[in-house]
């Protein structure tokens, strides 16, 4: 297939044709909780896209942001958008085709984690994304290895805009609980307010996801997770002894609770981690392995679908994603719930969970955990008080009492506020009346 000029933008002429006269949708390379996502090829240019086919009746809002986000970023390290189309009732989304697929299918693919030079190669080309992103006042708030696609030549690129936030150069500090669980900064989780550095923590956890095969608290339930994020240490390594020490510094920089003492995405550029790396190279071997087992399925794919056409049996697109994404591997997070949630309008986004947890979720989160005792009372329905061990069930109660001895401290400042006016008049009273 010889390729033409490089397609940049789409043309407005091509806006007002039908996509399917632009573009040949050639298979199924995956499906997020929008959509599906199809490798096909621009027929004027030869180029290999992918588009992200979306019903209209799913959240339409969403998918508006994630286009007008994607469309305001012009960068190598970021997933390049060409434009979108309305056909019937679904929305076709033309971005830039990312052959490697994401960080976490090539881990699942592979059935094998990312050595420390492939982990800081990738994380090199993170980098430089998220400092463009931050530099634009933008909040990327979904970063993890299922975010960070790879292309052909193994350069990696931030995708999957659905709950990018943009800072006003007004307000700073968002304060919407969204995005996955695990990856989730506690800031974030505690709704006190939070900036581009929630990224970096959930950089941290990347790092950790890369090494290990998935984030820390990956195998307790998510809501258990959400209470353990803000009240633990950081989370590092299993096996400490098993990493470098310039690596388990790089996680240890990203993963500080307080986010005024985390490190930011330009000082991490620079970190010995990321400075010693050894460039692309390093990412041969995933290249090579990913297109083989890749073509070893499309093969298979193929042989059965003929096999089928032969009996005359119709199989739709879906064969293609299970052969890809093979049976279920706990070690590599297979299994693990991706619930995204956004706990502040109790919409939940990305459910590949349970829709019952997102909205126990947002039952949980309406406040922060600092009154989470309260918040627990007066909204929740006691659910999560199953999930929670002993010591957190006796944190949890110490929590409601102090809480309860701070709200009656303040209502008696309140109180002693109110009254001290009016006892200064009586007292202004009593003292006239006996000057008389
Ligand atoms: P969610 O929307 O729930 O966060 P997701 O990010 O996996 O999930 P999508 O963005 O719809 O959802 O992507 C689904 C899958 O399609 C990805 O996991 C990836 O394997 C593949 N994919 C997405 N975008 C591209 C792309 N630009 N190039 C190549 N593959 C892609």
């Amino acid at each position: 297939m010889s390729s033409k000029t490089e397609l940049t933008t789409l043309t407005e002429e091509n806006l007002y044709k039908q996509p399917e006269e632009i573009f040949d949708v050639i298979q199924k390379i995956g499906e997020g909780s929008f959509g599906s996502v199809y490798k096909s090829i621009h027929k004027e240019t030869n180029q290999i896209l992918a588009i992200k086919q979306v019903a209209v009746d799913s959240d339409l809002q969403e998918i508006i942001k994630e286009i007008s986000i994607m469309q305001q970023c012009h960068s190598p390290y970021i997933v390049k958008y060409y434009g979108s189309f309305f056909k019937d009732t679904t929305l076709w989304i033309v971005m830039e085709y990312c052959s490697l697929g994401s960080v976490s299918d090539i881990i699942k693919l592979r059935k094998k984690t990312l050595t420390e030079d492939e982990i800081a190669c990738i994380l090199s080309d993170v980098l430089k994304g998220l400092e463009y992103l931050h530099r634009k006042k933008m909040i990327h708030r979904d970063i993890k290895a299922g975010n960070v696609l790879l292309n052909s030549e193994g350069h990696a690129k931030l995708a999957d805009f659905g709950i990018t936030a943009q800072l006003t150069h007004n307000i700073t500090k968002c304060n919407t609980m969204i995005g996955t669980p695990y990856w989730m900064a506690p800031e974030v989780i505690l709704e006190i307010g939070y900036d581009s550095l929630a990224d970096i923590w959930s950089l941290g956890v990347t790092a950790l996801e890369m090494a290990e095969g998935k984030p820390p608290y990956a195998d307790i339930h998510p809501m258990r997770a959400l209470f353990m994020i803000p009240t633990r240490p950081p989370p590092s390594f299993q096996e400490l002894d098993k990493w470098s020490a310039p690596f388990i510094d790089f996680v240890s920089v990203c993963l500080v609770k307080n986010r005024v003492e985390r490190a930011k995405a330009t000082d991490l550029r620079y970190h010995e981690f990321i400075m010693t790396g050894k460039g692309p190279n390093v990412l041969s071997e995933i290249i090579s392995d990913v297109n083989s087992i890749k073509n070893k399925q499309s093969n298979n794919v193929s042989k059965s679908s003929e096999e089928n056409n032969k009996k005359n049996v119709g199989k739709d697109d879906d064969t293609l994603k299970d052969v890809c994404c093979g049976k279920s591997d706990e070690q590599f997070g297979q299994s693990m719930n991706t619930t995204k949630i956004n706990l502040t309008n109790g919409k939940q986004y990305g459910s590949r969970g349970s829709k019952e947890l997102g909205k126990e979720v947002h039952e949980l989160g309406t406040s922060n955990f600092d009154n989470m005792a309260m918040s627990i009372s007066d909204f929740f329905d006691f659910k999560v008080l199953s999930v929670l061990n002993y010591d957190e069930l006796q944190q949890l109660m110490m929590k409601l009492d102090t809480e309860m001895e701070k709200e009656i401290n303040e209502l008696r400042e309140r109180y002693l506020l109110k009254e001290k006016p009016i006892l200064d008049a009586i007292n202004g009273k009593r003292n006239r009346q006996q000057n008389f």
